[in-house]
């Protein structure tokens, strides 16, 4: 294995989400020290960011162009960090994880999973194992399935959502059969940035499951629509040490339904009308190519590889009405307002839609992230807080969650497919005078007990929450006023 780039004392890393070949040619050019790219670190409002380090230090600089890079290139080694940095960090010799600066969305919460996001090279081995990676692949599987009982899965893409991890792969392995693993990244940012930035952390965790399950193979499966994630999680499959078990990478559909679990293995058997299977048989028994199959999201995976050197975490992206969405690590014990330190809110913050697309509306920012405190608020545990600020209408807002579900299920079971329809009809009854909150209640109360999948499940989430925590605002669309102000005058369509 060569040498990687935490072992250069002197180097120029330039990470975000997509921070431009004409950026890194110009550091490049400028430079006598190394100069790579690393992956985002998940604060967008730093990117594109710049980190130069050198005699035991790093200097940020954020939101850099390529000149900047170029004169902070060209200028380093002097003894002084060049131009006039956003931040310097003391850190040392050879720190293996981000240095990041006391202030800004870096400061806040913990870096573990996240530790080398934005700091190691994402498909260099030798940076992970410098950074004390590839312990999973020496674990036993007791020690695996210890690590496992202690994470609930993360995300409605996950085969074990909200329940330990260690119950499914027992499920699988006592299946009949050859059994696989597929890493369902088809799903939030926070797969995305782990994929990008420390895609070994995640097949470490695909791995250690492969093992545990006697799968024959672990396959990744990426939206299409992320061409660069999945160019980085192939190249570090293709330059993993050793793997276990054989690694590939495979692309699906850019849609929303394509995360469920059943969908995703639709997909990646090559089924172009995506529609959700029938349960049970689950996947754990009967999953892809008709093998017992373990199904987790990237966080779930990290999160396992976490779990063998102390106690899990929780990512969380905070995104919505904010100048810059984040991606944040949190300990247990943190609450959403916790989430929320990482972002600049356009304004007062109004409410939070927790659980992405279809999340519950809170006004309440002091709830735990724990999967109970999340849902004994009918709080979705996706691990997206979305915000919504002040000006804001709940009524608009549920109506438009309601109208996406109605557009993108699968079609395949009735209370999904005529449940959405009817659920945007008794929204949009609203704006002609009628707030029937009974049937809406009856209506999504049979929409969660009775559809297929979790698509339909969650589906009501929205409108059911913004009823109980913005009731009157309901009330006064259908006296025919909007509160918020953001109905008035605009054609119903527009909102349901
Ligand atoms: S709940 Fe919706 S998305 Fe899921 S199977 Fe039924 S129609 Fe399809």
């Amino acid at each position: 294995m060569t040498d990687g780039l935490l072992s250069a004392e002197t180097a120029v890393r330039v990470s975000g989400t997509d921070p431009g070949e004409e950026l890194l040619a110009a550091a490049r050019g400028a430079a006598s020290v190394p100069v790579e790219r690393v992956g985002p670190t998940g604060a967008t409002a730093l990117d594109p960011l710049v980190l130069a380090t050198d005699d035991g230090r790093t200097a940020l600089y954020a939101g850099a162009t390529a000149e900047r890079a170029e004169s902070v290139a060209a200028g380093l080694g002097g003894g002084s960090f060049p131009g006039d940095p956003d931040a310097a960090v003391d850190h040392g010799p050879g720190p293996t994880r981000l240095p990041a600066a006391g202030t800004g969305p870096l400061a806040v919460g913990v870096r573990r999973v996240l530790g080398g996001a934005g700091w190691v090279v994402p498909d260099s081995p030798a940076d992970h194992e410098t950074a004390g990676g590839f312990g999973a692949d020496d674990a036993d599987q007791a020690a695996l399935l210890d690590a496992a009982r202690s994470v609930p899965g993360r995300g409605w893409g996950d085969g074990a959502t909200d329940d330990p991890v260690a119950d499914l792969w027992e499920t699988v392995r006592g299946a009949a059969g050859d059994a696989a693993v597929v890493v369902n990244a088809h799903g939030t940012p926070a797969d995305r940035l782990l994929l990008a930035s420390v895609p070994f952390v995640v097949l470490e965790g695909a791995l250690a499951a492969a093992r545990v399950v006697d799968a024959s193979e672990a396959v990744v499966y990426c939206s299409a629509a992320d061409a660069a994630t999945a160019e980085t999680v192939t190249a570090a499959a293709a330059a993993y040490p050793d793997p276990a078990v054989p690694l590939r990478v495979e692309t699906g559909p850019d849609e929303y339904r394509a995360a469920e679990p059943t969908m995703a293995l639709e997909a990646l058997e090559g089924n172009h009308r995506l529609e959700a299977r029938l349960r049970p048989p689950g996947p754990a028994a009967v999953g892809l190519d008709g093998r017992p199959t373990a199904v987790h999201t990237p966080r779930t995976l990290a999160q396992v590889v976490a779990a063998l050197d102390g106690a899990p975490t929780r990512l969380v992206t905070v995104d919505g009405d904010v100048a810059a969405p984040a991606t944040v690590e949190l300990r247990t014990g943190a609450t959403l307002a916790d989430a929320v330190e990482a972002v600049d809110p356009e304004g007062t913050v109004k409410a939070a839609c927790v659980g992405g697309e279809f999340g519950g509306l809170t006004a309440d920012l002091d709830v735990p992230l724990s999967v109970e405190g999340l849902t004994g608020a009918d709080l979705g545990t996706e691990g997206v807080v979305e915000l919504l600020a002040e000006g804001r209408c709940s009524v608009a807002f549920a109506g438009e969650r309601a109208r996406f579900a109605e557009e993108e299920n699968c079609g395949r079971c009735v209370p999904c497919r005529e449940g959405t329809q009817q659920l945007t009809a008794l929204l949009r009854e609203l704006y002609e005078g009628r707030y029937r909150a009974d049937a809406l209640h009856e209506l999504m109360g049979v929409m969660s007990s009775s559809s297929i999948c979790a698509f339909g499940v969650d589906a009501p989430r929205p409108v059911r929450t913004a009823m109980a925590e913005f009731e009157r605002e309901f009330e006064a669309h259908a006296a025919g006023r909007c509160p918020a102000g953001a109905c008035d005058g605009l054609e119903m369509e527009a909102h349901t």
